[in-house]
């Protein structure tokens, strides 16, 4: 499916989540499939929670106890494919990369996306923090649960 359609399936999703007990604290997930030259997410943990084994070209593997969900691997990774996630009750916050201007503004509330671009849900946005030397804001929202494993990105209603 990933190759076919370039969108990884629900199972593969679900493969880089750690269990909800542990997601009760913010966590890196690293949605890299891929084993590429590439490093960034690594060398940019504060916390040296991102391994690479080979130093660079095999898939990035989390120290789940050594994240704190700071989110500077986020920003850092140029494939867009890490957030943090956090089950907070019936609600996951996720802080994720957004490169399209303008930027959302904290209290507003965008679609939530799916991997395939379909709207599934509203996402409050809680911040927003832009680095004027990075291209990527780091976007906090606050979506339903239930949309753990599908939501993606972010959309700004038309
Ligand atoms: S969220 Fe922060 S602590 Fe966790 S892996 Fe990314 S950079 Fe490291
Ligand atoms: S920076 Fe992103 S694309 Fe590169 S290895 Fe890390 S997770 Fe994968």
């Amino acid at each position: 499916m990933l190759i076919k359609t370039g969108v990884a399936t629900k199972d593969m999703i679900a493969s880089k989540f750690p269990s909800e007990e542990t997601l009760k604290k913010p966590k890196a997930i690293l949605e890299c499939f891929e084993c590429i030259p590439c490093n960034p997410c690594a060398t940019s943990c504060p916390f040296d929670a991102i391994v690479i084994e080979d130093g660079v070209t095999s898939m990035p593997y989390l120290l789940t106890d050594k994240c704190t969900g700071c989110g500077q691997c986020v920003i850092a990774c140029p494939g867009l494919a890490i957030t943090v996630a956090q089950l907070i009750n019936n609600q996951a916050l996720f802080k994720i990369p957004y490169e399209f201007k303008p930027s959302p503004l904290k209290g507003e509330i965008w679609h939530g996306l799916n991997r395939s671009g379909d709207i599934i849900c509203e996402a409050e946005i809680k911040s927003v923090q832009i680095n004027p030397n990075v291209k990527t804001a780091l976007v906090t929202v606050l979506i339903p649960k239930q949309y753990l494993y599908e939501f993606s990105t972010i959309k700004r209603h038309e």
